[in-house]
């Protein structure tokens, strides 16, 4: 009789892993099964109904230096399956790929349907059989060693192996404890700082291209573009340091101070130099500080920093004095913030968290607390910064996951 090979889970990771096992085992019965009325929910909504499909980061070495959790764990599956790998598959598949200026990787239609269409098309054509509206409730092993899939309607199925992709699924962390399984506590990732300060108050919509942000108590420092919003701060730099620091902001409730340093380039002190010279220049002297930014910081921002360090509206650089150098060059390098909360980040956002990788074989992506049991996707106790890296994760699993269960490993 044909093996029986059921994966749990109809999104990225899910589609991915089924359409190798079936594609590996063509006499196996491939059955995937998705517990909601619609496949591949997430990445319709993806990068903005865009789909970031991945990066074009193509060192392996590179790449893991994306992913807070999980990084050394996926060196090795990398080498095996990686960006490279997926685009080609894609494109092989007729589907276009662009690469932006940021290295992110999106179908030339913009439109996340066309990566949908494409899966949906090759697990039919590899004859995987799905279902929708089929959720996993239990999974229990049987003295023969098959596993039985019991599910939420009341049917099972006894299968020859499993894999688990069903994203980030209270549900299935508990049928993995009750297997012997460790799971690590989820917490959000990838989310904004919720901050009420009258220095960002009117200047949503801003953007300062560099900056450096620290939070000194958690031991977290990121640099890059920064956005203001109407709750607070946005923009790469913070939603990296929110992926880094996920699990140590949960733990403070995420309430804590963050400094920014508006001009990276300088440290408090250089700045003061750099500051005292501009006011001894005689082709600045006679300007405004508050009229005219510098440095590449938006006017509105300037103005702002400019009333928080005091510096009278009507000075010229020559009128300051050297206590003011002081504090408006501690003001643009040492910015204090208390953020009072997290926003979801709409346009990608994870939870770090899930199973503990040490009891995962990176190797075929099965477990190593029973066997026939494999795991792909979220459900891992993997995350990784936006720009395409979750969904190579959920690519290269997924990957690794549908060949082994297959009983052909890569
Ligand atoms: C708004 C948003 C935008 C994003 N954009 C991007 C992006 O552009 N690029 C990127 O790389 N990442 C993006 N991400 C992250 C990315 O979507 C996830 O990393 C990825 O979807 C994980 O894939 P997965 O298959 O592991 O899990 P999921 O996509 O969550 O799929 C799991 C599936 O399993 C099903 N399921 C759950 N429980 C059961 C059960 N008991 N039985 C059967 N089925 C079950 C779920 O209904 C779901 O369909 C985004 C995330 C969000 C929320």
């Amino acid at each position: 009789m044909a093996e029986c090979l059921v994966v749990v889970g109809g999104g990225a990771a899910g589609f991915f892993a089924a359409i190798a096992a079936a594609e590996a085992n063509p006499s196996a019965r491939v059955l995937l099964l998705e517990k909601s009325a619609q496949y591949l929910g997430k990445v319709r909504i993806s990068g903005g109904g865009r789909c970031n499909v991945t990066h074009s980061c193509f060192d392996p070495r590179e790449l893991v230096e994306f992913y807070p959790r999980g990084g050394q764990e996926l060196l090795g599956p990398f080498t095996r399956f990686a960006c490279g790998d997926t685009m080609e598959w894609f494109e092989d598949r007729g589907v276009e790929l662009k690469v932006e200026s940021d290295g992110r990787v999106f179908p030339v239609s913009d439109n996340s349907e066309t990566i949908i269409q494409c899966l949906e098309s090759m697990a039919d054509a590899a004859g995987v059989s799905r279902e929708t509206q089929s959720g996993l409730k239990n999974l229990v092993r049987l003295d023969s060693g098959m596993w039985r899939v019991e599910l939420e309607s009341g049917a099972s199925i006894d299968a020859d192996r499993v894999l688990l992709a069903p994203g980030s699924s209270k549900k299935i962390w508990d049928v993995l404890s009750g297997l012997g399984h460790r799971i690590v506590p989820p917490v959000p990732s990838l989310f904004t700082f919720n901050i009420r300060d009258p220095r960002l108050a009117e200047l949503s919509g801003v953007s300062v291209s560099n900056v450096r942000v620290t939070v000194p108590v958690g031991g977290l420092e990121t640099e890059g573009p920064l956005l203001i919003t109407h709750w607070g701060l946005s923009g790469p730099a913070v939603l990296k340091m929110s992926a880094f620091g996920a699990r140590w902001m949960a733990d403070q409730d995420h309430r804590f101070t963050m400094y920014v340093n508006w001009l990276p380039q300088f440290e408090a002190e250089d700045l003061i130099e750099e500051l005292n010279s501009l006011r001894k220049d005689v082709s600045h002297q006679r300007k405004r500080v508050l009229s005219n930014a510098m440095f590449g910081i938006p006017l509105r921002l300037w103005r702002s920093l400019g009333a928080f360090a005091r510096i009278p509206e009507s000075a010229n650089w020559s009128d300051l004095s050297k206590p003011q150098l002081r504090k408006w060059a501690e003001v643009l390098t040492e910015s204090a913030f208390t953020v009072v909360g997290k926003s979801t980040n709409k346009d990608e956002f994870v939870t770090a968290g899930g199973i503990s990788l040490s009891e995962v074989s990176f190797s075929t992506m099965e477990s190593r607390v029973v066997s026939g049991l494999y795991f792909a996707g979220e459900v891992l106790d993997i995350d990784a910064l936006t720009g395409g890296f979750n969904f190579q994760a959920a690519w290269t699993t997924g990957w690794i996951a549908g060949h082994a269960m297959a009983g052909s490993p890569i």
